[in-house]
């Protein structure tokens, strides 16, 4: 009985054994998968960040190292570190972005910025950046649009980037760093109204839902930016009448 029930024990102790053994081959099977997989998807990532950020800093002849780095982190966000001039650019952004001028929009701002790094030293940058933020979210925005155009891209893709992103804030204050997201998405338009009007009348963006979501809740402010520019117009015009008189 005694021999019986030892031979039990080995029996089961082999059986339990030899399915732990199993169970664990299969998990590190799926491990070793899912690491492959998230290393080729990372390596993929990268080098598509690579290509658009490198092709917006040789069109437009930067002749200042700046790096990109595409993080698996779930951040919707993208950053410039002032101080290594390195861009970040997370899954959690790249995820929510849908085209290339998109994601053209939000490197080329960030690209601004470390460019403003550049331009002025560290702690005079840093103070007047801490002073008024807003004021660099501003000229990133508009300095974007000029890589965006001359590298190829469309414009109006940052448009929609940044509608897709930029949250409308209702607790905005003088304190907050960025501008509130519409305001900002009006001063990218009136930038290109101005500067690059094609765009506006030939984009494919124009059928583009986020677009045209940005042009529905945007109606006042544009109506205003058209009754201004109808203004100046008429302003010159009398300047231009007075000199011939
Ligand atoms: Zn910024």
């Amino acid at each position: 009985m005694k021999i019986k029930f030892k031979k039990l024990l080995c029996y089961s102790i082999i059986a339990c054994s030899t399915l732990i053994c199993f169970s664990n081959f299969s998990i590190c099977q799926a491990n070793t998968y899912d690491i492959i997989t998230e290393s080729a998807e990372l390596k993929k990532n990268q080098n598509y960040i690579e290509n658009i950020g490198y092709r917006l800093l040789n069109a437009n002849r930067i002749d200042r190292r700046v790096n990109f780095v595409f993080s698996n982190k779930n951040i919707i966000n993208a950053t410039s570190n002032s101080i290594n001039r390195e861009i970040t650019f997370y899954k959690g952004i790249a995820n929510i972005l849908k085209t290339e001028d998109e994601v053209a929009g939000v490197l080329a701002h960030e690209i601004s910025h470390a460019m403003d790094s550049y331009n002025y030293n560290m702690i005079s940058y840093l103070f007047t950046s801490l002073i008024a933020p807003r004021k660099y979210e501003y000229r990133a925005d508009v300095r974007a649009v000029d890589y965006m155009v001359k590298a190829g891209y469309d414009p109006l893709g940052m448009i929609v980037a940044l509608n897709r992103v930029l949250n409308e804030n209702r607790i905005w204050t003088i304190l907050c760093t960025h501008p509130r997201g519409s305001l900002r998405l009006m001063h990218i338009y009136e930038y290109i109204y101005n500067k690059y009007p094609y765009f506006l009348v030939h984009s494919p963006y124009k059928n583009n839902p986020v677009y045209q979501n940005f042009l529905l809740t945007s109606v006042k402010q544009r109506r205003k930016l058209q009754k201004k520019i109808m203004e100046k117009n008429e302003a010159l015009k009398d300047e231009a009448n007075k000199e011939t008189l």
